[in-house]
């Protein structure tokens, strides 16, 4: 175990939320004295969780001369380095509360981080390695945070979903297999809107590995691979490709049979047997798959899991069939590139529900798929000027709702038999929603009500 865990007294943790107070249980656990402050209000459950475990905490606002009394602060990811009290403590380190629960156990780590699919993957690699028979655990950005599970237990190994953020603050954090999913344009208003300085952030999931670890990646995916070629990490390397890419280790697919090949220990199965269909899905299986191979999962269970793999809503999800309309709801799609392979995975005329919080996209990769495949569009967000401004040209149908209920209804009146409605925003939810599974929940409610 890391040294780090004996060497500070004193701990601030800025952000009551799911990773602050994980944060604050595991440090109180083990003796450190600890103080949650946090700007905003904490969530009820949260406050609970600190009273009981007699865990000193204030909302509303930092008391600045309390936290300058730490030697070690934990900051959680969704404060941004530009927050005032970033730069009041400048003097006092911080790190991020990945980088604090890796201090305290010993178990295998794989972490898994990329633009879209990390939680898809995450939760299918947990599934292929429980099926396994392997004590393992799911955390880090889906369910609970890696910091609050390991104050209740320990496993053997850990099944990571990490997000840049979170990457941001890690210094010695390091992972036995790393899988970067893909690297596309997302939250580029946290890093002055440079893809470059995102994409790095990504790459800090490798930055630490040594040559016995393992670096799981998208080989179609070109950012991912310039990044690699940027970087030139010492992980041993493991692409994953719709393509073959012979005499590499890794999982390609050819004449629509999946080839999973690690150390000279390959498993076959085909494109069908999939449980998660959609060409982004197939990426996600590919890079589950290897890292339960890496960790020696049986071909038999491996192939048997992918096929029977149950996903989790708001994915490109079948919500219903109406009238011969179909229905799908994507509301997770929170960036531009979800969308696109929405978008790509129909061949049916497709009304397409999009809008929200912009964070800095780029529309323009959409633009070939809206002309081919779209017939109409329904903006629903507070402010939808940029939406018109690049496709009222390349559409018939453009037009403005404010609820998922209108939209749901102005999606009805519009489709002919055999069309798709698919909510897929690219955008964030805050403007009209508390978060995304509302906006999805709402979206659903409202077709099952037609
Ligand atoms: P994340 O946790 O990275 O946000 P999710 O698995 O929750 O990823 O999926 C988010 C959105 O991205 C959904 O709309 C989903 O359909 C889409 N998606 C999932 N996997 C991929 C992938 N490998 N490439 C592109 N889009 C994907």
């Amino acid at each position: 175990m890391n040294n780090n865990r004996n060497k500070y007294k004193n701990i601030a943790v800025l952000g009551g939320g799911e990773s602050g107070t994980g944060a604050a249980l595991l440090a109180s656990k083990h003796g450190i004295n600890v103080f949650v402050s946090d700007a905003g209000k904490i969530k009820p459950n949260f406050k609970e969780t600190l009273i009981r475990h007699k865990i000193s905490f204030e909302e509303d606002g930092h008391q600045l001369s309390r936290i300058l009394d730490a030697d070690l602060i934990i900051k959680s990811p969704g404060i941004p380095d530009t927050a005032n009290i970033i730069a009041q403590t400048a003097m006092i380190p911080k790190i991020s509360e990945i980088e604090f629960a890796s201090w305290f156990t010993d178990a295998k780590l794989i972490g898994i981080t990329g633009s879209n699919g990390k939680t898809t993957t995450t939760l299918l690699t947990g599934y292929l390695l429980s099926k396994g028979g392997i004590n393992v655990c799911v955390a880090g950005n889906v369910g609970k945070s890696f910091a609050g599970q390991l104050a209740e237990s320990d496993h053997d190994i850990f099944v990571l979903e990490l997000s840049s953020f979170q990457l941001d603050g890690t210094i010695d954090f390091k992972v036995d297999i790393a899988v970067i999913t893909n690297i596309t344009p997302d939250h580029l208003d946290r890093y002055q809107y440079d893809f470059n300085k995102y994409a790095q952030s990504k790459m800090r999931i490798t930055l630490n590995q040594d040559s016995n670890d393992a670096l799981v990646y998208c080989a179609d995916d070109p950012e991912t691979v310039n990044q690699i070629e940027l970087h030139q990490p010492l992980a041993k390397k493991y692409p994953f490709s719709l393509h073959p890419i012979a005499g590499n280790d890794g999982a390609f697919v050819q004449n629509e049979k999946i080839y999973f090949n690690i150390q000279n220990n390959n498993t076959t199965m085909t494109l069908e047997e999939l449980a998660l269909q959609g060409k982004h899905n197939t990426y996600n299986s590919l890079a589950a798959g290897v890292s339960a191979k890496l960790l020696h999962i049986r071909g038999e269970t491996l192939k048997q899991c992918l096929s029977d793999y149950q996903n989790i809503a708001h994915r490109l999800e079948f919500v219903a069939n109406v009238h011969g309309v179909s229905y799908f709801n994507d509301s997770k799609a929170t960036n531009v590139n979800s969308t696109w392979y929405a978008l790509e995975s129909f061949d049916r005329p497709i009304i397409w529900i999009a809008g929200g919080i912009d964070k800095g996209n780029d529309y323009t990769s959409l633009i070939p798929l809206i002309k081919k495949k779209v017939k109409a569009i329904i903006c629903m967000g507070a402010d939808n000027t940029k939406l018109h401004q690049v496709f009222a040209e390349h559409v018939e149908i453009i037009t403005d709702v404010s609820s998922a209920e209108q939209a749901v209804a102005v999606a009805s009146f519009l489709a002919a038999k055999n069309d798709i409605v698919l909510l897929s925003p690219s955008c964030a939810s805050f403007d009209l929603f508390e978060n995304f599974e509302m906006r999805g929940n709402r979206f659903k409610a409202a077709v099952k009500r037609l």
